[in-house]
């Protein structure tokens, strides 16, 4: 139970921020027997005040498996959607409820619906990477780490859908040689990179490999050294004896591998026109005052119909069970 009592008003000016956030949300995460989770792709200084970074797959796991009463998801709405679908009865946080996700997005229910309803005999398997209510029409749930090991365990007779990302769908078609339905969605943020500024970067580094998460396009995969999910990314940079990498993912992740591997360089692959648009907009509305106001104020909240957790949660169980 929170001991502390309820603010009279929600703090939301600069003036109520103390000047050591550090330390602020350290207290705050006493208080309150709260966890902070962030993904790889958050800004590092919110990297650094989380109990545990990870990608879409380990922060699932650590959600399930934590005994917090407050999880402070420091990530993207489904993520944080899929952590209370996790724990109905904990008080899931989300620092800016408008972090959102062009991928989620790019397939709404009404619309998948209708798609699933033309393959009546098709088992549909859905990438982390989408909303509530689509994963409540899904039968199996896969991240990117795990996707080709969970396809690769159904009998090979049985038709697939496969959503929301089409990359990621015909990356595992590749693998797997298995024939999928994909629904056409897409990340706008791996969806930027220029194969062509790429390859320029390439013979200007000509010792480095170039490392590649499964969401980009064909066009670009074609040229990685390796393939993987952001941890299995970082995992690889450890092990690869190259001293230097073109990282072609959201560059939020080069804060972990500099501080792994210190002493290798890592090059971050360039988008299409001279703008930010590789880092995702949507992870970087946190902020480490939003997340101090957060834990403070208790809100915004995650909530969700039962109806909807409930359908959604026995996918996401599969996806454990088969993945463990
Ligand atoms: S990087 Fe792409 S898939 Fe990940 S949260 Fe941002 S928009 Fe969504």
């Amino acid at each position: 139970m929170f001991t502390t009592a309820l603010p009279q008003r929600p703090l939301t000016q600069t003036r109520d921020l103390p000047k050591d956030l550090f330390s602020a949300i350290a207290d705050l995460k006493r208080e309150l027997n709260a966890i902070v989770l962030a993904h790889y792709y958050q800004d590092p200084d919110i990297q650094d005040i989380a109990d545990f970074i990870g990608d879409s797959l380990e922060l699932s796991r650590k959600a399930a498996n934590t005994e917090a009463e407050v999880i402070v998801f420091a990530g993207v709405h489904f993520m944080a959607e899929t952590a209370k679908i996790l724990n109905p009865h904990k008080l899931v946080l989300l620092p800016d409820l408008e972090a959102g996700c062009s991928l989620a997005d790019s397939c709404p229910p009404d619309e998948f619906a209708a798609f699933k309803a033309a393959h009546p005999h098709h088992l549909v398997i859905s990438y982390i990477n989408c909303s509530a209510a689509i994963k409540a029409m899904s039968d199996i749930i896969c991240t990117s780490s795990n996707a080709v090991k969970l396809v690769n365990q159904i009998p090979k007779d049985q038709p697939l859908i496969f959503a929301p990302d089409r990359n990621l769908g015909r990356y595992v078609m590749q693998q797997t040689g298995r024939e999928m339905v994909l629904w056409q969605g897409s990340c706008m943020v791996h969806e930027t990179f220029s194969e062509k500024k790429m390859v320029q970067l390439q013979v200007q580094y000509p010792d480095a490999e170039i490392i590649a998460h499964p969401e980009c396009e064909p066009a670009v995969l074609r040229h990685a050294n390796y393939i993987g999910s952001t941890s299995a990314l970082l995992k690889y940079v450890q092990t690869s004896a190259s001293p230097s990498f073109i990282v072609v993912t959201e560059p939020g992740i080069i804060h972990q591998m500099q501080k792994q591997t210190p002493n290798k360089q890592f090059i971050p692959a360039p988008p299409l026109n001279n703008c930010a648009c590789n880092e995702c907009p949507h992870m970087r509305l946190n902020t480490l005052e939003k997340l101090y106001l957060a834990m403070k104020n208790r809100q915004p909240e995650i909530t969700l119909p039962e109806e909807t957790r409930l359908a959604a949660l026995r996918p996401i169980q599969r996806m454990l069970e088969m993945s463990a």
